[in-house]
């Protein structure tokens, strides 16, 4: 096998897969040999983005994250159709920002409910194939704010800290059964989450960054392969921050 296809005979599940971070990555993983299991809410976007993945076998599934039945349901269907599940991709992600006085129920427990409850509900259903074949990787994508707190972000710094927890937890719980698992916490990543960003905002995120420039959904891609192959198979438990010198 040649090390430009190091996850060939591999199936991955990237959650979040149809756009931005989420779609490099499921690029970045079909492009080393993987079958993708590209998963958004918008079953026809997370298709259309699985169609155009390289390589042959990826499939597009439309699932809410936050959904316990319907994630058991999800994992199912691909290790039965799909062949296996060897690499899970935790990157479906929302924000929904207020300072923290005006912060409703409702908008904590979306955020939570998503970025956090949804990791645990996707590594929870795979886990038990993963464990069954000895063998198995778990990546969350969490955030830089999970590390430094964020004003304005209460409900979504807290799940992406939870997440960290979450990452080191499952690499201690299922280290002797061969599954890894690790964090990856971008920074400033040019994506629609973050195009929303008024241009004053964007200047003073900008001013923080060694590298200088915003990172690109594919910065982000090239890291989660390596946690994802043979390169990594004596790291587990970690957050390797991707944000161009941001937070050091
Ligand atoms: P985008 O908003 O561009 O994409 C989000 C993806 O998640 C979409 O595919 C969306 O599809 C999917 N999604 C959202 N909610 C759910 C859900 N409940 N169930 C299933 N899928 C869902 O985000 P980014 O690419 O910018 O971010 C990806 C991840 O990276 C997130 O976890 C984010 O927190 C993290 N991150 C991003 C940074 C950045 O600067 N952009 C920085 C640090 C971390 P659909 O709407 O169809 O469900």
């Amino acid at each position: 096998m040649s090390e430009a296809m190091e996850l060939a005979g591999q199936v991955a599940l990237v959650t979040g897969g149809s756009r931005g971070i989420g779609r490099a990555l499921a690029g970045e993983l079909a492009a080393a040999g993987a079958r993708v299991a590209v998963v958004a809410r918008d079953a026809g976007r997370a298709q259309a983005a699985a169609a155009e993945l390289p390589g042959e076998g990826h499939r597009g599934f439309g699932c809410d994250v936050a959904d316990s039945g319907a994630v058991n349901e999800l994992v199912k269907t691909v290790e039965a159709e799909m062949g296996g599940l060897e690499i899970l991709v935790n990157n479906a992600g929302i924000t929904e920002d207020n300072l923290l006085v005006r912060m409703s129920d409702e908008a904590w427990d979306r955020v939570l409910n998503t970025n956090l409850k949804g990791a645990f509900n996707l590594i929870r259903a795979a886990a038990r194939g993963m464990m069954r074949r000895r063998s198995g990787r778990i990546i969350n994508i969490t955030s830089v704010v999970g590390i430094t707190g964020n004003p304005g972000q209460a409900n979504y710094a807290a799940s992406k800290a939870g997440l960290i927890g979450l990452t080191k937890s499952v690499a201690r719980e299922l280290a002797s059964r061969g599954v890894l698992c690790n964090a990856v916490a971008p920074g400033f990543i040019d994506t629609e989450m973050t195009a929303a960003l008024p241009e004053a905002a964007r200047e003073a995120l900008l001013a923080q960054i060694a590298l200088g420039r915003l990172g690109r959904p594919e910065d982000v891609a090239c890291v989660v392969r390596f946690l994802a192959g043979p390169a990594a198979s004596y790291v587990t438990g970690q957050t390797l921050v991707v944000d161009g010198g941001m937070v050091m």
